[in-house]
C-alpha cells in the first residue's frame, strides 16, 4: 500500500483517487477551493441552480468502466440522460438545423436543413471518422505518452497512418469531404471542445463529432456538478479523504523524488505517490523547484500555444422561451475572425481580444431541479474567448470590460433572433480571469495546450513526469481536456502506479 497524496479535487483528481482508493492504497486529495469538482461547478442563488463549466457529457462509457472499477454502477449514482436533439443549430444565413442525438438520423436532418447531398458529405466525413477512432482510441488516449514509442504504435501500418492524416488539419479534412460551407463550420466548432483553431488543429478531431454522435450526447438530472459528487463519492467509500479549503503550496522533493506536498499553512504530508490533477503549467510552473530534469517539459509548454478560454454569462431569467433546446448554438458570419480574435492570429495577429461578433453557446435543460418555478429560465451562455493574459493580451481585469462584453453577448444573442435582454433578472458574468482564479488554470485556459499544431498532441505533458513518484492527470496532460478524457488520464495513472 502506497500513501498517495492528490493534488486537486477535479475530474481527473477525483478519478484517480477513486481508483486508486479502490485497489487498496490510502488516498488523500487536496483541494484548495471549498468544493470538490474543479471547473465542473455550480452556482446557486434564488433556487437558480448553473453548471458553471461543461454541460455536456460525451462517452459516458468512460465513466461506466470508472464505475464497474470502482465497484459501482454510474446509473446508480447518477440520472443520465441520451439528449435527442442534441443540439439546436443557427446559421449566419438563417438556417435552422435540429441535430439528432443518434448518428442514423444525422444525414436525414442534413438533408432537410441544407438540401443537396448534405447527409451523404457528412457520412463519408464520419466513416473516415470512425476509422480514425478505431485507430487512435486504445493506442492513443488509453495509453501513456511516450515520445517516439507512441507515434510508432500509432504508424504501425502505413494505411493507418493515411487515415489519420497527420499532416492534415481539421479545416482541410472538412474542405475535402464537405461541400457545403454550413457543414464546414459545424466540423469546425469541434476543434473548440479541445480549445482548439480548425485552421491549426489535426484532422483527427473529427473523432470528436464521431464519438459524439455515436455515443451520443449526454445530460445528468440536476446537473453536470452531481457527476463530480458521485465520483468523490467512489473515492470516500473506499476510504480516501477528500480535504477541501487545503492548497498544495509545494511538492516535495526528497532524494530527487516526489516525497509529499507542502500545503499553503506550511504542513508537510508526507506521501510515497503524488498524483497532480492541478494544471500542468502551475505544476511545472510553481509547485516544483526549479530542476534540470524537468526543463524539456517546460521547454515544451512554452512552444505549446494554451487553449482558449470562455466568457461565462450565468441568466436568471423570468418566463420562458418557447421552443427552446437544451443546447443552442448561434454561429456568426465570420467564424475565422473568431479563432483570429481569440488567438491573436490573422488580422489580429499578435493581439488577442474579445470575440466581437462570437458564436454563441446556450445551455438551458429544461430540468425542474434547476430553476425556481416553471416561471424562469437557467442559462449557461458560453462565447470562445482569449485568456487572461494582462501582460500581452487581454487583462479581463480591466475596469468596466466585463460588464460591455456581457452587454455585447446580450446584444449578439437579441441580433440572432433570442433576445432576452428585459426578461433578466440578474446575471453573473464569468471571465478567463475568474476561471483562473476558481481553478488554477494558467489565464483561464480550459483545456490546457490547444491541440493547435501536428504535434501539440505530444507537447502536452504526459502522465509521468521527470521525478519519480509524480504524476499527471487532468486536462492539461495527455490525453487532454473534457470530461472523458480526464478520467482516461486517471485510468492511465493509476495503471502505472498499480494496485497496493
Ligand atoms: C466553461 C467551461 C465549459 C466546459 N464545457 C465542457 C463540456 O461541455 N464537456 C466537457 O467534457 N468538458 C467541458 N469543459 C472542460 C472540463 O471542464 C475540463 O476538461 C475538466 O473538468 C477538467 O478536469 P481536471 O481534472 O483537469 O481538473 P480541474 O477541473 O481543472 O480541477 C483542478 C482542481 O485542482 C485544484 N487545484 C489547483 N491547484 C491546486 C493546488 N495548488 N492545491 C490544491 N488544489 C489545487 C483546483 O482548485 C481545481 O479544483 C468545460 C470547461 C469550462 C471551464
Amino acid at each position: 500500500m502506497a500513501r498517495v497524496a492528490v493534488v486537486g479535487a477535479g475530474l481527473g483528481g477525483l478519478a484517480a483517487a477513486a481508483r486508486l482508493a479502490s485497489t487498496g492504497h490510502a488516498v488523500t486529495v487536496f483541494e484548495r477551493a471549498d468544493t470538490v469538482g474543479g471547473k465542473l461547478g455550480r452556482f446557486t442563488r434564488d433556487g437558480h441552480v448553473f453548471d458553471t463549466g461543461p454541460s455536456l457529457l460525451t462517452l459516458p462509457q468512460v465513466y461506466r468502466d470508472l464505475f464497474a472499477a470502482t465497484g459501482g454502477r454510474l446509473e446508480d449514482a447518477v440520472d443520465l440522460v441520451r439528449l435527442d436533439p442534441a443540439v439546436a443549430y443557427r446559421f449566419a444565413d438563417g438556417t435552422r438545423l435540429t441535430m439528432p442525438g443518434t448518428a442514423e438520423a444525422v444525414p436525414a436532418a442534413l438533408d432537410a436543413a441544407f438540401g443537396g447531398s448534405a447527409g451523404a458529405q457528412w457520412g463519408a466525413l464520419q466513416e473516415r471518422a470512425a476509422r480514425m477512432w478505431r485507430i487512435s482510441e486504445a493506442p492513443f488516449l488509453r495509453t501513456p505518452l511516450q515520445g517516439a514509442a507512441t507515434l510508432a504504435r500509432l504508424a504501425r501500418d502505413p494505411a493507418d497512418v493515411a487515415a489519420i492524416a497527420p499532416w492534415q488539419t481539421l479545416r482541410g479534412l472538412g474542405r475535402r469531404y464537405l461541400r457545403d460551407p454550413r457543414l464546414r463550420t459545424l466540423l469546425d466548432r469541434y476543434a473548440t471542445y479541445s480549445g482548439s483553431d480548425p485552421r491549426r488543429a489535426p484532422a483527427v478531431l473529427a473523432t470528436v463529432p464521431y464519438a459524439e454522435q455515436a455515443f451520443g450526447s449526454w445530460y445528468v438530472r440536476g446537473g453536470l456538478h452531481r457527476l463530480a459528487l458521485a465520483v468523490a463519492d467512489r473515492a470516500t467509500a473506499h476510504g480516501a479523504v477528500v480535504r477541501t479549503g487545503c492548497a498544495v503550496r509545494r511538492i516535495v522533493v526528497d532524494g530527487g523524488r516526489a516525497a509529499g506536498v507542502e500545503l499553503a499553512d506550511g504542513e508537510r504530508v508526507p506521501a510515497d505517490v503524488v498524483v497532480s490533477g492541478a494544471d500542468a503549467a502551475a505544476l511545472y510552473g510553481g509547485l516544483l523547484p526549479e530542476d534540470r530534469r524537468t526543463r524539456g517539459v517546460r521547454r515544451d509548454l512554452g512552444r505549446a500555444t494554451p487553449s482558449l478560454s470562455g466568457f461565462v454569462l450565468l441568466l436568471a431569467l423570468h418566463g420562458r422561451t418557447p421552443g427552446l433546446a437544451h443546447h443552442t448554438v448561434l454561429f456568426p458570419a465570420d467564424y475565422d475572425a473568431e479563432f483570429d480574435a481569440v488567438f491573436g492570429t490573422g488580422r489580429f495577429r499578435g493581439a488577442p481580444r474579445p470575440v466581437a461578433d462570437p458564436t454563441v453557446y446556450i445551455s438551458a435543460p429544461d430540468d425542474p431541479a434547476l430553476r425556481p418555478d416553471d416561471a424562469g429560465e437557467s442559462w449557461f451562455v458560453l462565447v470562445n474567448a482569449p485568456r487572461h493574459d494582462p501582460g500581452r493580451g487581454v487583462d479581463w481585469d480591466e475596469a468596466g470590460l466585463s460588464e460591455r462584453y456581457a452587454d455585447r453577448v446580450l446584444d449578439v444573442l437579441a441580433e440572432r433572433g433570442l433576445d432576452v435582454r428585459d426578461r433578466v433578472t440578474w446575471r453573473v458574468v464569468r471571465t478567463p480571469a475568474d476561471l483562473e482564479r476558481d481553478t488554477g488554470s494558467v489565464g483561464g485556459s480550459i483545456y490546457g495546450t490547444s491541440s493547435n499544431g501536428a504535434r501539440a498532441a505530444f507537447l502536452r505533458p504526459g502522465n509521468t513526469s521527470p521525478l519519480p513518484g509524480l504524476f499527471l492527470v487532468g486536462g492539461s496532460a495527455h490525453p487532454g481536456g473534457g470530461l472523458p478524457l480526464v478520467a482516461l488520464s486517471a485510468e492511465i495513472v493509476s495503471g502505472l502506479i498499480g494496485p497496493a
